[in-house]
């Protein structure tokens, strides 16, 4: 029998194997700095790097060009965000997206540029109207998340896009967790820029990109030796770099057979654990990615049933907010009252989740409603 069960994936995966395998020899042996264009050594870490921007971009369907590595998905955004707008532009986000993006705007709105947070209905959607309404002549950029990382929630992306296009507007995603997961094609769904991160797709942590679709002018967060075409200077990650090309290559070859593997054990549990007396699901049962389910336990606290939950690893809320105990701003915004909010899980699951940690947490949970 087994004694744990890691159930925390949107926070972070582990690195798959044969990603850390490939990332070894670019740590003692083949050390070069990839910006060193006089010697072997040099060249080598560049046509590593070259095949890993070519893997990443071909996940997404972009030209290795239009890739630009940045430390995370957090960077990307602020990148996006922070590299676009200037004083006078107005920019629209929703209330369900994660702080890497609603930190920044708050940041740029004390700095003269309009934002606008939309609602999002019960089901965590934004709808297309909202988004219609919300569009004036200073619009710059709007963003929308494609997939929730608290509710696995997934945006209409292409009809988003398609409406803020047809008012000449740019549209930006933070894709973190949709990237990996389920098919995404930046060209299909009309994205002009996309932030992703690796540690949530079986890649390293600490490294992450920006898709940047060609002719899209985005200013420089940090200058330096003028690195990824002088959008984001620093010497290059190599190994990292690298992980990330594998960890693409990997999702791109098994994101299919993954999701529905993935999805059966996803059900399993949600079933499981719906079936106690009071347990609801938040948010939408349509239009989620097939590995997480975010579940009330009404009349409990959270927290303490996390606590309670020995050797299952699961969140409450979003992780990077955990260390502030506040009812989640995401189900807050669809509607969900604050003691409801506070009494919810968020089970996330992965490619190395096995049938057993998935009776083990509904063991585990169900133990808790009858002692
Ligand atoms: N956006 C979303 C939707 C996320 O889930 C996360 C990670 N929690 C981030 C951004 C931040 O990503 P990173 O850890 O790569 O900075």
């Amino acid at each position: 029998m087994i004694q744990r069960a890691y159930l925390d994936n949107n926070a972070t995966t582990p690195t798959d194997p044969r990603v850390v395998n490939e990332m070894l020899p670019y740590f003692s042996e083949k050390y070069g700095n990839a910006s060193s264009r006089n010697h072997a050594y040099g060249w080598e870490a560049k046509e590593a790097v070259d095949h890993a921007r070519e893997q990443v971009a071909d996940l997404i369907g972009a030209n290795p060009n239009e890739i630009v590595f940045t430390s995370g998905a957090t960077e990307s955004n602020n990148l996006a965000l922070k590299g676009l707008l200037n004083e006078g532009d107005h920019f629209i986000t929703c209330a369900t997206e994660h702080k890497a993006i609603l930190d920044p705007a708050e940041s740029l709105n004390t700095k003269g540029i309009n934002v606008d947070i939309l609602p999002v209905q019960s089901d965590g959607l934004l709808e297309i109207k909202t988004l219609k309404k919300a569009i004036s002549d200073n619009t710059r950029l709007v963003s929308i998340m494609m997939a929730n990382n608290e509710t696995g929630c997934i945006q209409p992306i292409k009809e988003l896009s398609t409406i803020t296009h047809s008012n000449q507007v740019l549209f930006h995603t933070d894709a973190t967790q949709a990237v990996g997961k389920m098919p995404v094609e930046v060209n299909d769904l009309g994205i002009d820029l996309m932030s992703f991160s690796s540690h949530k797709m079986y890649g390293p942590k600490g490294i992450g990109a920006l898709y940047i679709r060609k002719g899209s002018k985005v200013q420089p967060l940090i200058e330096g030796g003028g690195h990824e075409q002088g959008i984001r200077s620093g010497t290059l990650n190599v190994p990292a770099i690298v992980g990330f090309g594998k960890a693409c290559e990997l999702c791109k070859q098994e994101m299919e057979e993954e999701a529905r593997r993935i999805n059966i054990l996803r059900d399993k549990l949600e079933q499981s654990l719906l079936s106690i007396d009071g347990a609801q699901l938040n948010g939408g049962i349509e239009n989620r990615l097939p590995n997480v389910t975010n579940i009330a336990f009404s009349g409990v606290d959270g927290e303490r049933l996390l606590l309670s939950l020995n050797g299952v690893a699961v969140s409450q809320g979003s992780a990077c907010t955990s260390a502030v105990v506040e009812p989640s701003h995401v189900l807050k915004s669809m509607g969900i009252p604050d003691q409801l909010a506070n009494s919810s899980l968020r089970f996330s699951l992965g490619r190395f989740t096995t049938e057993d940690e998935i009776d083990f947490t509904i063991q585990k949970v169900q133990q808790q409603f009858t002692s």
